[in-house]
């Protein structure tokens, strides 16, 4: 019996894992066991990550979304073991997870080896701070339930605090130029680092809350004038791995929701209460978001020798193959997969990760049977960037329409959403993705248009 272990269950390993686990059940295989998939991951529940920008802005209710590992593993013929990878024995084929430990300090669970035959890491990205000063500190960065809903629930206090506080003019920005006054400076003011985009959704979708939370009686400002939103990029540009054109239409829709935005600064300190540009600039930031980049965990670095680049993601062969061990594979943000044709490496999103979880599904059944291995090759089907509720905008390309088109409002917001459903679909079928979307659609006619507490 072969041992398949999927460390990391996110955007590409959850779907690995469900669809490895279906197609090795033993009812499908005439009762007999070919195959054991086990799953790991550090934290009990899942969530799609590309939600956690709505999840940060009140829009989503993670509560609402998240996915219970054990029970898609009951479901879908696997094990689950919550726990973090903490260490690699590649000779003996066997990984270490960290203890579990609960809210109060106590072991949940103890430290554990498993051994395997195939092991696939998918353990994602985390932020990177480029080693600005103050950045970690005074920061959020958004790639965590727990730290979405930190921001979340800091924005709805910073509102509520705004309305009964005597204005101050800005006393942490000392070395601005001119000092803001009174009129014309936001009651409260997010400033959002990078503008990839998950700086620019969430800098549209913060627009919407502001406006919400108003609508529910939670504050009293003017959520246009009260609640600033500054987007600040190094670049020349917004959305600068997209197309100009993209980049271009986003800052005309950003601009009339009345985002500021900030480009050619890049952003040199973050105090609390300020963000300091390289060029001298102070801007004020009662909440700091930091969406500047990625970078792969840092454990990655320590596995056992296998080769890193210089972002820490794990140098696979375009088999998926650590270049080291044909034993180890990786997908999705925390590998670097060669892209032919093209300078870069395929890209840290979710349909990269999504196309590599269905191409080792097949890829693993080759290597079963001891056939040579498959190469991946990335298909770019565009990108779309969410504006808020009722519009997106990005271009699609290749296959879709066989060129490449810029599509915007509610047509691109409808395909963004579908990519959502797409990963639903993955993890649970056509027919129940229908299902979920429809209750989702129901439940929500009962719940404000923002989480309020
Ligand atoms: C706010 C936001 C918006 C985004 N929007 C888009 C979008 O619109 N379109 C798009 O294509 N992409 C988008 N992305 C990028 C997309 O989310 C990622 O590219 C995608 O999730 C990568 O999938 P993955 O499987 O590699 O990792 P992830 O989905 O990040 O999953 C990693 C999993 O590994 C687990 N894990 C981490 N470390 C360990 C460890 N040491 N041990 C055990 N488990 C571990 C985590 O808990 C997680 O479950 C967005 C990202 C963010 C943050």
């Amino acid at each position: 019996m072969h041992r398949f272990i999927v460390v990391g269950g996110g955007a590409g390993g959850l779907e690995l894992a469900t669809r490895l686990g279906d197609r090795y059940a033993p009812h499908k295989n005439k009762g007999a066991v070919t195959a054991q998939v086990t799953l790991v991951d550090r934290n009990p529940t899942h969530i799609w990550k590309p939600l956690l920008h709505e999840v940060a802005a009140g829009s989503m209710d993670p509560f609402t979304q998240e996915l219970e590992y054990a029970a898609q593993a009951r479901w879908h013929h696997f094990e689950f073991q919550q726990g973090e990878l903490q260490a690699l024995d590649r000779a003996a084929k066997r990984i270490t997870l960290a203890p579990v430990i609960d809210d109060d300090g106590a072991e949940l669970l103890p430290q554990r080896v498993l051994e395997y035959d195939t092991l696939v890491i998918a353990i994602g990205s985390t932020t990177h701070f480029f080693g600005v000063k103050g950045a970690p500190e005074y920061s959020l960065a958004l790639d965590t339930v727990g730290q979405a809903e930190r921001f979340r629930k800091r924005l709805i206090a910073a509102c509520m605090r705004a309305e009964y506080q005597v204005y101050e003019p800005v006393e942490s920005a000392p070395d601005a130029s001119t000092p803001p006054t009174p009129s014309t400076e936001p009651r409260i003011q997010v400033a959002i680092v990078g503008a990839g985009a998950t700086g620019v959704e969430l800098s549209a979708e913060l627009r919407n809350t502001a406006q919400v939370l108003s609508a529910y009686g939670l504050h009293k400002l003017d959520p246009r004038h009260d609640v600033g939103i500054v987007l600040i990029e190094a670049g020349p540009r917004i959305l600068p791995a997209l197309q100009e054109r993209v980049s271009t239409s986003t800052a005309e829709l950003l601009t009339k929701l009345g985002v500021k935005l900030m480009t050619g600064e890049t952003v040199a300190e973050v105090a609390p209460g300020v963000v300091r540009t390289a060029s001298g600039q102070a801007i004020r930031a009662d909440l700091t978001v930091w969406a500047a980049g990625i970078k792969a965990p840092a454990i990655l670095s320590q596995l056992d020798g296998l080769p890193v680049n210089r972002l820490g993601q794990l140098v696979v062969r375009r088999t998926l193959q650590t270049e080291t061990d044909d034993n180890v594979f990786a997908l999705g943000d925390c590998a670097a997969c060669p892209w032919p044709g093209n300078e870069r490496n395929v890209p840290p999103r979710a349909q990269a990760a999504h196309q590599q979880a269905s191409f080792l599904l097949k890829a693993l059944a080759a290597r079963l049977e001891n056939q040579p291995l498959p190469e991946f090759t990335y298909r770019d089907f565009g990108s779309l960037v969410s504006l808020g509720h009722f519009s997106a905008v990005g271009n699609l390309m290749g296959g879709v329409i066989g060129g490449n088109m810029l599509i915007e409002g509610l047509f691109a917001r409808f395909m963004y959403m579908s990519l959502y459903r797409l990963h639903i679909a993955a993890l649970h079928g056509y027919a129940r993705m229908v299902l979920d979307t429809f209750a989702h659609w129901l439940r929500r006619t009962t719940l404000p248009r923002v989480k309020l507490h």
